[in-house]
């Protein structure tokens, strides 16, 4: 099924994030994460994909294809350019397909200069135009509620997503965010640009201070005042920082929500505790039929 259908069957979809584990982790930990994800019954779960080409790349085509197989659950594969050619995207495409994933977020994947760089695909909208033209995917792309941090203005960032629409991206899934009036702009922006997709809200439970930290400083997303008051209040009390995270990310979706948000992608960072958590507080909001 075609991720993007689902927003004419459902009204807000709810999907999870999860992605591949690391080198020094057994394969079966995501296994773990998987089955109790899958008691929250997620309207689909996408699985992310390195940039850098880190040698594990090939679960993300395992995992996605158990969410279809093993979990009966929708999957969409992310998959990124920046350090691929042709040759290897093809090559990614033909195990996606032989493995029945029929969803991909098309990316270009930040740029490392770490990780030599390929020129096939300039942007992710060259890679989605790939896609489309070879045919039996259906793409989804990213979006940036604050801009991309290479735009030079929310204008020019605007119709660069434009592209990646036109190049045939079917729905979009957004940064996180902490703001949602910064979410509400940018839907304005878009929806008059002409973009017309559904677009899920990307929101990140924030549990530790390091890891807001890191994520802040990877996507620069900007942190409001009461946000940053909860973070110093809560930093040497772990238990009571997560329930304040968990808080705060349900307060941005009740929000979301009643404000008829198409989605809400949850960052779960492969935590199902605070995936649970969270699906319990917003159980009777995610009722609605379209
Ligand atoms: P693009 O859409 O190509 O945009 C990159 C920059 O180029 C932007 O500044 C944009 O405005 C500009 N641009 C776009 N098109 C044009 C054009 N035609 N002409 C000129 N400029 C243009 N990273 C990973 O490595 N793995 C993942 O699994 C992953 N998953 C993600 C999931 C989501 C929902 C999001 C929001 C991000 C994810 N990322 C992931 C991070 C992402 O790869 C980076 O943000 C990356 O820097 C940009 O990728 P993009 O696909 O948005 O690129």
């Amino acid at each position: 099924m075609q991720i993007s259908k689902l927003f004419e069957q459902k009204s807000p979809v709810l999907s999870f994030e999860v992605f591949p584990p690391k080198k020094e982790s057994p394969i079966e930990t995501i296994y773990q994460t998987l089955d109790e994800l899958h008691d929250l019954s997620p309207d689909f779960i996408s699985v992310t994909y390195s940039a850098g080409g880190s040698g594990g790349n090939h679960l993300t085509c395992d995992i996605a294809s158990a969410i279809k197989n093993k979990y009966g659950i929708l999957p969409i594969a992310h998959l990124t350019c920046v350090s691929a050619d042709k040759e290897q995207i093809s090559a990614e495409l033909d195990r996606l397909k032989e493995n029945g994933v029929e969803n991909i977020l098309a990316l270009r994947g930040d740029i490392n200069p770490n990780v030599p760089r390929k020129y096939d695909f300039a942007h992710a909208s060259d890679l989605t135009a790939f896609i489309k033209e070879r045919g039996g995917f259906s793409v989804s792309g990213a979006c940036y509620p604050e801009g991309h941090y290479e735009s030079e203005n929310l204008i020019e960032d605007i119709l660069h997503l434009k592209k990646k629409v036109d190049a045939g991206a079917e729905h979009l899934i957004s940064q996180l965010f902490f703001d949602n009036d910064l979410f509400y702009s940018f839907l304005e922006r878009a929806r008059i640009a002409g973009i017309s997709v559904p677009i899920e809200a990307g929101i990140m439970p924030v549990v530790n201070k390091k890891q807001i930290e890191r994520m802040v400083s990877l996507c620069g997303a900007s942190l409001p005042q009461k946000f940053v008051k909860m973070i110093n209040r809560y930093e040497h009390n772990p238990e009571a920082l997560r329930d304040a995270g968990i808080a705060y990310a349900v307060d941005q979706i009740v929000d979301l929500i009643a404000n008829g948000v198409d989605g809400i992608h949850l960052y779960t960072m492969n935590n199902p505790y605070i995936a649970r958590k969270i699906c319990e507080s917003i159980g009777a909001l995610r009722q609605t039929n379209v």
